[in-house]
């Protein structure tokens, strides 16, 4: 029997587990033709088990992309609609009916986030559920941008690992910032620390999202910020994504919008993928998959997502802890090993560790120091960690320093075409540019998590202060070209409740790297987020409440 009709029996028996792994000893060999006959029978199976289907849908996906090169569904089918924009005019009535359906389906496939008006839902799984805020219909975005995104991720996980090798280039890059911000500095001591023993890291595991605006006056996709650590939403925007189609599909021909044009997201579970095969290279069946996490943690939902599929695909065992919790029961032992609840710990994964919050005292930081020091792959290490801080984002736009890293020129032409104007305040025109024109500017300290950056006459008043206070204080922001994206009208559905704004978007394009020695595992763009927000806001933190989801229609 092949392959296909025995996934397809399996299918049908809803032996999905048996199903999933004949499909993955299959996937190099399936052609383009059964992804498409895949989604086909997953589309008329009514899986029970959200987590499974989730995966075959992302399988199929998955298996499109690699053939097709990005994932322009749209571009295989003859068949085509016709396209307009999203409509600015939908009927309200069509649009209640819309949304409705939109809540509904968010409510059954746990596009959901905690509700911060209910106790115990920042901890407790199950308590106090509110959908997760999102764009009723996909953001209109070209194709080209989309490509151009998508081509970067590699070359930016390569840059990552090549700049996180070169110890000393990240602590003179930081020096100034460690005098002036004390975060960063702490950072930088467990570096150093680490520099001293001489620790290497062998096996070096990535799970990044570098986020983009387009630019509206010069037509250029911008890169915003490049993440290391805690690259959030690959859970909650692959539900978007299937949202979107979902709704496409019933209201698409009233609409004229076409769900094929809705690119696949398979972020989730290619990023479940890469912590599987870290854990595997790590090479202890009985050992685990740590989560570090906040105390509270309202988007908890989309690190479920991933969790699930660590458990239920890959059979991989995940323990959650915040750094508090590790200070008081994670050992280390003499041969390196991370010990925690009694097992060995192969891979920690961080969704918390980024921000001064997570450390409320010394136990915390001896945790970060223990997890270090071990010989756990830690996602992102302290090196991966520092490569995504803001101050290194704006020495690598400095000319000649990504041909310190990377050899190859296309890629480093690229890269470069997508760097916005970034500045140290130390470099006093930019600096006079802002105080005279502070709207084109966006200051941001060295945090991370939304909410933190400092726009329009604040950011005039900042400056002012900072060159008053002295040098030292400089180290602590850098300077950023603001981007103006070109504003669309929207439907953002928030609490139950639509509202039709003008609303601007950030593309953010996950990757995933993986490499052991000298052998590069894994290195692949494997996903998307789309946020939008109202033009007028600064900030785009959907956790910290600026964007809601969204996801794309190529056009
Ligand atoms: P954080 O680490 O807090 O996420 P970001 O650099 O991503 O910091 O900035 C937060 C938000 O501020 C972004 O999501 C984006 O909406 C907005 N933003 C950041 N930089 C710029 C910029 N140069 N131009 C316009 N908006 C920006
Ligand atoms: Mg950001």
């Amino acid at each position: 029997m092949s392959a296909l009709a025995r996934i397809r029996l399996d299918l049908f028996s809803t032996n999905l587990f048996n199903a999933d792994r004949i499909y993955n000893q299959n996937r190099t060999l399936l052609p383009l033709a059964f992804a498409r006959e895949l989604h086909f029978a997953i589309a008329k199976q009514d899986l029970h088990n959200a987590a499974y289907r989730r995966q075959f849908h992302s399988c199929a996906f998955d298996l499109t992309m690699d053939r097709t090169g990005f994932a322009e569904r749209g571009e295989e089918v003859e068949d085509e609609i016709a396209i307009s924009p999203i409509a600015h005019s939908v009927a309200p009535d069509l649009v209640d009916e819309i949304v409705y359906d939109a809540l509904v389906w968010s409510s059954l496939h746990g596009l959901v986030v905690g509700d911060r008006r209910v106790e115990g839902s920042g901890t407790v799984p199950g308590v106090g559920l509110v959908h997760a805020p999102f764009s009723l219909l996909p953001m209109p975005f070209p194709k080209r941008y989309w490509r151009q995104a998508s081509e970067l991720a590699p070359i930016f996980n390569e840059l990552v690992d090549r700049v996180s090798l070169d110890g000393k280039f990240l602590q003179d890059a930081l020096s100034r910032t460690k005098q002036a911000d004390a975060f960063t500095s702490r950072l930088l001591d467990i570096h150093s620390e680490m520099l001293e023993k001489n620790k290497t890291e062998d096996i070096r595991l990535g799970l990044h999202r570098s986020d983009y605006m387009v630019d509206g006056e010069t037509n250029l996709l911008l890169q915003i910020e490049f993440n290391t650590i805690s690259s959030s939403f690959a859970g909650l925007s692959c539900l978007v994504s299937e949202l979107h189609r979902n709704l496409l599909n019933h209201y698409g021909k009233n609409l004229g919008l076409d769900p094929r044009k809705v690119p696949g997201n398979t972020a989730v579970s290619r990023f479940a993928e890469a912590i599987a095969k870290a854990w595997n290279e790590y090479n202890n069946t009985s050992a685990v998959v740590t989560i570090v996490v906040q105390g509270e943690e309202r988007n908890m939902y989309d690190q479920h997502c991933l969790t699930a599929l660590l458990k239920e695909i890959h059979g991989i065992a995940t323990i959650r802890k915040t750094l508090s919790e590790i200070a008081a029961n994670g050992e280390v032992l003499s041969d390196g090993t991370l010990i925690m609840d009694g097992k060995p710990v192969a891979v920690v994964y961080f969704r918390a560790g980024y921000t001064p919050n997570d450390y409320p005292s010394e136990a915390e930081w001896g945790a970060r120091l223990l997890i270090e020091k071990s010989s756990a792959i830690k996602c992102p290490s302290i090196s991966y960690h520092l490569v995504g801080t803001k101050k290194i984002q704006q020495e690598l736009a400095k000319p000649n320093v990504l041909e310190r890293f990377l050899d190859n020129a296309e890629d480093i032409a690229k890269l470069r075409k997508c760097f916005a104007g970034l500045w140290s305040l130390y470099d006093a025109d930019a600096v006079k540019s802002a105080i005279e024109k502070p709207d084109l500017f966006v200051l941001k300290p060295q945090r991370e998590g939304g909410g933190n950056n400092i726009y329009g006459d604040d950011l005039r008043k900042a400056l002012i202060e900072l060159q008053q206070k002295g040098t030292e204080e400089l180290a602590a922001y850098i300077l950023m070209q603001r981007i103006f994206p070109t504003a669309s009208p929207a439907f953002l559905v928030r609490e139950g409740v639509w509202f039709q704004e003008n609303a601007i978007s950030e593309l953010g394009t996950y990757g995933t790297y993986l490499r052991s020695k000298d052998k590069v595992i894994i290195n692949d763009q494997c996903g998307y987020l789309m946020r939008t927000k109202v033009s007028s806001s600064n900030e785009g933190g959907v956790a910290a409440g600026y964007a809601v989801l969204d996801s794309i229609y190529l056009t």
